[in-house]
Formats: structure tokens, C-alpha cells, sequence
């Protein structure tokens, strides 16, 4: 999401007459897109403005964008004096009159919008880094409050787009060539059309059936808002990837009561029988947090337990990081740093053994990559699958298929995390 921040950010300037220019030592102004999810990312970002004194003293100046800024603010000033403008992602709107005020010689200007904006960043001049695969946000900011997170402080509340607005952004982009859509949201199917026209799943299938879009994918679902008319629509239609990222952060549901997520193992398996019921497989894979205050030994050999039940064909799992002014920030029982860590490790071994034996059924199947490179010192070409799997293969023919094609390849052998193959036909 910060990533496309980022090309629509660029893309706006550049429309506006600014150059994007490759190094920093070749830029006038250099804006730091920040993130404060994990870790102290505050103390990171002041490390690396540390750094910017030096290119202060030929004359650049300096912009601290994105959660870090909205949760710093005007300290940011205080810290690294240097840096004249500071701006949260809810006030990118208005990043242009911001820079006409430091083009006129201002030093300390902010956009640090409250939670209670309405505004999202719309525009026609995202700067895409890829031309066949691009990203739309839908829904921007978070209501959700999960006791350990920053978004819903950082990013503001929750406001959906039209869907007139994002189609009309993904034909734009099928006429530009780009054949993979993203759609992007804090939680992309809690989305509320503004206008009332059309469900999240509505939206998903509409953007399916644009010609010249093969592939849809959609991230990050929250188990909440995870509705049966998602799986119906991606059985639907065949351009919605089957795959499907359902963060459940943890297999407790003493934990997940905690964590305030308002769902509970029961519920959330519930939503994972109707996506294994779909009539083409669908890989899915989900985020955990391990080591959140008060987490037994049980809670996490259940969260364990949860790995086996769902056969996940990827876990992103990360160690609970106190975050500022959460409400998990407080709790009694913190885990030492060493159990969060040992705990983790575990999560990760057991997930990797079970990716072994799920991505060894790929082995002898028929499967279509779309070509995103090449890795010369192996012979190889690396696509992706559908589902969202790595694939490495070999062609007979020596001229290499071009970046951002489609072809069908056999997929020969497996690792836990990526698959190997040979192109069909060629
Ligand atoms: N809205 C999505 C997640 C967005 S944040 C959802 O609710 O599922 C991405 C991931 O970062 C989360 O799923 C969570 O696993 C992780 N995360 C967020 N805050 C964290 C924290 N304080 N410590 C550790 N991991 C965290
Ligand atoms: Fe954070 Fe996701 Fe919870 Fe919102 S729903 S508070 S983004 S973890």
C-alpha cells in the first residue's frame, strides 16, 4: 500500500512539472515515505534523516511522508530541524499546494489531517514501476481498532471510492496494457461503495470482466467483512485469482478477544470451509502475530494447530510490537522478547513443513504463469502462478518469452516455497 502511495504521489507531481530523478544526490527535494506498523519505526526514520543532514548542507530539502509523519507530527520538525514538510497519508491530496508553500520558502509545513477526513487520494496520474501488473486502492484508513494496531491512527477512518471511480480507473489501465489488477484496501472487502451501486463482490467481478484483464487479486480481506458472495464471485469468474489472503492473527479465541478482532477460531474457520468448498481449488494464506500480551503456551499451540487446519500456502508472521497509543501498548503479561522469538521460529518451521508437502501436489500439473523475469545464471524464467505461487522454468526455445506474457508450463518439481516447471510449446 505505501508502494503505491508512492507512484501515486510521484504521479501527481510529475503532472504538476516536477522531474523524478533517480539518486538523491540529483534531487532538489526528497520525500521519505515512512511506516510505523512494526518496530520502532520512528527511531528507524530519525536514523536515516540522520543521514540527510549532509545533502541539507548542498541545499536539498526534506518531506517525511506516510504513518510516521501522521504519528510524529510537528515533533518531526523538532528532531531533525532540516525537514520542511511533514504530511500523513490522509492530506496527499493536498501535496501540491504544500510544495507551492515551500517553494515560496516555507519551512514548517504540515498536512496532518484527523481521523475525520473524508478525502481520499484520487488520480488519473498514478506513476505505475510496472506496466503489466498495477494496483487501485478502493478503500483507504481502518475502523476496525485491533488493540495492538496504529492504521486506524495513523491512516483515518475508513472511506470507500465509487465504483464508477475505480473502473473507470482499471479500463484506463486495461487500455494502457496492463492485464493485472490489485485492488487494495487496510481491509479491501469491507469496502462500501459510495454511490451504494455495488457490493465489494460486484466490484471484484466487474473489474474481472474488463477486457483485457486476466488477473484480479485483492488484498487484505479482513475476516470480518468475508462474505460467501466473494468465493461465489471468483468461481465466477475465471479472472479472479483463486487466492485469497485472510490475516487471522491468531488460532485462540481468548487471544483473538483480546486482540479485539471480533471474531473468534470458530467463526474464522467457518469463512475458510466456504473457500475450500469453492468449485476450483483456492490457495489461501494469512498474517499472525505471535506473542501478543497474555499469550499461554496453549493460545499458541492452538494458533499452531490453526496451520494444519487451514493448510496455509503462506504465513506472514511476525513477533507483537508495542506500538504508541494502542491499547495493547498496557496490558499486563508481556512475552519476553527470547519467547516471542523462540515461539515464531516454531510457527515458521511447522508452516515450511507443511508448504512442503502442499506445493509438492503441484508436481505434474498444468498451470499458466504470467512472466515477471529472468535468472540468467540459472537458465530460468520466473513466473507467477494464479494462486500466487512462484514458478522457475525452462524453455526449449531460446528466444525468452517477454516480461508480462502469459504461458502454460508443467510444473516438474516443488520447494516449499516456489515451484519448478518447463514451458509447454515452446
Ligand atoms: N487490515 C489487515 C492487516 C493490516 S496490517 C487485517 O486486519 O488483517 C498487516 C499485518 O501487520 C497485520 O495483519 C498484523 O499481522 C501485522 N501487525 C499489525 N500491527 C502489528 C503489531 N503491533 N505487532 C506485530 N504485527 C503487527
Ligand atoms: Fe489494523 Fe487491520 Fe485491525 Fe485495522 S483491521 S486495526 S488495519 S489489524
Amino acid at each position: 500500500m505505501n508502494a503505491h502511495d508512492s507512484e501515486k504521489v510521484i504521479g501527481t507531481l510529475v503532472q504538476q512539472g516536477y522531474d523524478k530523478v533517480e539518486n538523491e544526490e540529483d534531487a532538489d527535494l526528497i520525500l521519505y515515505n515512512t511506516c510505523s506498523i512494526r518496530d520502532k519505526a520512528e527511531q528507524k526514520v530519525f536514523n536515516r534523516l540522520n543521514d540527510y543532514k549532509r545533502l541539507h548542507r548542498q541545499g536539498k530539502r526534506f518531506g517525511v511522508l506516510g504513518c510516521v509523519a501522521q504519528q510524529e507530527g510537528e515533533k518531526i520538525f523538532e528532531r531533525a530541524p532540516y525537514v520542511s514538510l511533514v504530511s500523513g497519508s490522509a492530506s496527499y491530496n493536498k501535496l501540491p499546494e504544500m510544495l507551492v508553500q515551500l517553494e515560496a520558502g516555507n519551512t514548517r509545513i504540515t498536512g496532518l489531517d484527523d481521523r475525520q477526513t473524508e478525502e481520499t487520494f484520487e488520480t488519473e496520474f498514478t506513476a505505475r514501476s510496472n506496466p503489466h501488473r498495477g494496483y487501485i486502492t478502493i478503500i483507504e484508513g481502518c475502523d476496525k481498532f485491533c488493540a495492538y494496531c496504529v492504521v486506524p491512527y495513523t491512516r483515518g477512518k475508513e472511506r470507500s471510492r465509487t465504483s464508477t471511480s475505480v473502473l473507470a480507473e482499471a479500463r484506463r489501465m486495461a487500455d494502457q496494457g496492463y492485464t493485472e489488477i490489485q485492488l487494495l484496501g487496510q481491509n479491501v472487502n469491507s469496502y462500501r461503495d459510495q454511490e451504494g451501486k455495488r457490493s465489494f463482490a460486484e466490484l471484484l467481478a466487474a473489474v474481472g470482466e474488463i477486457p483485457g484483464i486476466r488477473r484480479v487479486r485483492f488484498t487484505t480481506s479482513h475476516p470480518r467483512d468475508f462474505t460467501q458472495d466473494i468465493v461465489q464471485a471468483i468461481d465466477a469468474v475465471p479472472s479472479l485469482c483463486d487466492h485469497v489472503h485472510l490475516p487471522v492473527q491468531s488460532g485462540s479465541s481468548r487471544v483473538l478477544h483480546l486482540m479485539q478482532r471480533e471474531y473468534t477460531r470458530e467463526w474464522y474457520l467457518e469463512r475458510i470451509a466456504w473457500i475450500k468448498a469453492a468449485r476450483r481449488p483456492i490457495s489461501m494464506t494469512t498474517d499472525i502475530i505471535v506473542g501478543f500480551p497474555g499469550e499461554t503456551p496453549e493460545d499458541f499451540e492452538q494458533t499452531i494447530d490453526m496451520l494444519a487446519d487451514v493448510q496455509y500456502d503462506g504465513v506472514f508472521a511476525f513477533k507483537y510490537s508495542p506500538r504508541p497509543n494502542t491499547p495493547a501498548v498496557t496490558m499486563a503479561d508481556s512475552i519476553p522478547e527470547e519467547e516471542k522469538s523462540q515461539r515464531l521460529q516454531i510457527l515458521l518451521d511447522r508452516q515450511r513443513e507443511l508448504q512442503r508437502v502442499n506445493y509438492a501436489k503441484h508436481v505434474g500439473e498444468e498451470v499458466e504463469v504470467m512472466v515477471e523475469g529472468y535468472n540468467s545464471a540459472r537458465g530460468q524464467v520466473n513466473g507467477r502462478t494464479s494462486q500466487n505461487k512462484t514458478l522457475n522454468f525452462t524453455t526449449r526455445s531460446t528466444i525468452l518469452p517477454a516480461i508480462g506474457s502469459y504461458l502454460k508450463v508443467k510444473v516438474t518439481q516443488s520447494f516449499p516455497n516456489s515451484l519448478v516447471g518447463e514451458a509447454m510449446g515452446l
